[in-house]
């Protein structure tokens, strides 16, 4: 019987999350907050085009598993039915999750009723932040395993959190719960790391996986990898495909006019010289002579003893250096690049602040956005040095400005240009009489998001019947 080609897909959803983690770049950056990015996954017809692109591309001898990172994908609205397309057809699904919502969430619910094998397995980190309520969030992880499903607790190796490792090892074995530690990833981490560090993070290791981030990834400089062709990533804010979700070329599809241009693998890697430093790579074999499956699989199925244990990480690196790995070392790990490692976690008003300075910093020089109103629309006109993908439109309902939690999508536009003029019509009687601001998404072709939003409301909503400006 031939066997059956199972192809990863490493799907980014967006920024928004519900934690604020001191570690994280979204955190830092206040993108976490950016709850508009959540809106077009309540278009289900949105939702059935992301489930479609891989549907058709599923059969008998090839399926999907698809992978849904951010963020937090559980905040997606219409994951069920995502999902639920997905397994219907005969692909699989997994989770990089903090599993910090609550447990009547539709998602969560999802996946009480979708364990292993339609759930392939779930990665869900602990974080700082459930620490307050450590028991009360741990259920949610027993609950998880009840249902059935292969569990990871994943357990962030912060400097300041490795006085901990002990005990969340004793948690997952009382729960029967798969530890997995890894390493915290910035500016500075993982070469900060002292030796006692290193070698103690290192002995809760159970996977080949966890030491390869440790020792701060592969080099890529003459490395071979099935990326393109047994693995993709997919930007869901962008509908951009590249080869993994490490680098960001060549853009190989777009989800949104649903191409895809697979490589003859293996290739080499396209941004040769950078760290190949997301354990997915290893964990599903993605890359040639760092294929850790065996392991990974190994430890899906609850609590196990670590056999990294017996062998420090000293030796570890040496053994795989012997089978042919070479690490990368620099300094430049290209993934959780925050500027500080100090903190564990930021305050909410932190995170508002700084989200505030980067929308208005971000709308300054990358995009030009000009603003004019009709009667029954809004008129954009953008352009930028860059190819543009996708403009979104906004306006906010509350009068007189409102809040981040208040603005109402008019519709995306794609451009694939360098400038465009979209006009999104208005229904006036969906917003109270009175002044609103508008706001604008600009996604550009390498990935990046430009938020622009009027400073003040220039838009004046007539009795439900027409819009002027002033
Ligand atoms: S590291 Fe923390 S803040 Fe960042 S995406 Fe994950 S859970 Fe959210
Ligand atoms: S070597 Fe690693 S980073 Fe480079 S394309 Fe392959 S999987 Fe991606």
């Amino acid at each position: 019987m031939p066997s059956v080609q199972r192809v990863v897909a490493e799907v980014y959803m967006f920024d928004t999350c519900t934690h604020k983690c001191g570690y994280c770049w979204l955190a830092e950056s206040g993108q976490v907050l950016d709850a508009r990015q959540l809106d077009r996954f309540r278009d289900e017809g949105f939702v059935d085009k992301v489930a479609a692109f891989f549907n058709s591309r599923t059969s008998a001898d090839r399926t999907w598993l698809v992978q849904f990172t951010g963020g937090e994908p559980l905040l997606a609205p219409n994951l069920d039915r995502l999902c639920g397309a997905l397994i219907a057809a005969g692909n699989r699904v997994a989770f990089y999750t903090s599993l910090f919502i609550g447990r009547r969430h539709p998602s969560f619910r999802f996946l009480l009723d979708h364990p292993y094998p339609e759930t392939d397995y779930v990665m869900a980190s602990f974080h700082p932040e459930a620490e307050h309520d450590e028991e009360q969030h741990l259920e949610k992880f027993a609950l998880l395993r009840e249902a059935g499903h292969r569990v990871y607790l994943r357990y962030i190796g912060h400097p300041r959190r490795l006085d901990r490792l002990e005990h969340f090892e004793r948690r997952c074995r009382e729960l029967d719960l798969t530890f997995y530690p890894t390493t915290l990833l910035s500016n500075e981490y993982p070469t900060a790391y002292t030796d006692e560090e290193r070698e103690l993070l290192a002995s809760f290791f159970v996977s080949d996986s966890q030491v390869i981030q440790l020792a701060g990834g592969i080099d890529t400089t003459t490395s071979r990898c099935w990326a393109g062709s047994r693995n993709i990533a997919v930007n869901l804010q962008t509908g951009l495909v590249t080869p993994c979700i490490t680098v960001d070329r060549p853009i190989i599809g777009n989800l949104f006019d649903d191409s895809l241009q697979e490589l003859p693998g293996p290739i080499r890697c396209p941004q040769a010289g950078i760290s190949c430093v997301c354990d997915v790579h290893f964990q599903q074999d993605i890359v040639v002579g760092a294929e850790d499956s065996a392991n990974f699989e190994g430890a899906a199925g609850g609590w196990v003893d670590r056999p990294a244990r017996a062998e420090t990480f000293r030796a570890a690196t040496a053994r795989l250096q012997q089978q042919g790995v070479a690490f990368y070392e620099g300094t430049d790990m290209g993934i959780g690049d925050v500027a500080a490692s100090d903190r564990l976690v930021f305050t909410h008003d932190e995170v508002k602040e700084r989200w505030r300075n980067r929308v208005a910093e971000s709308a300054r020089g990358r995009v030009s956005v000009e603003l004019s109103y009709r009667r029954d629309s809004i008129v954009v006109a953008v352009s930028s040095a860059q190819r543009i993908a996708n403009v979104e439109a906004f306006v906010n309902r509350a009068v007189g400005g409102g809040t981040d939690d208040d603005w109402v999508q008019l519709g995306t536009v794609q451009v694939d240009d360098t400038a465009a003029t979209c006009r999104f019509p208005i229904d006036a009687s969906a917003f109270a009489p009175g002044l609103h601001r508008a706001g604008v998404n600009v996604d550009l072709a390498d990935g990046a998001r430009v938020h622009w939003y009027e400073q003040e409301p220039r838009m004046i909503a007539l009795d439900g019947t027409q819009l002027v400006t002033r």
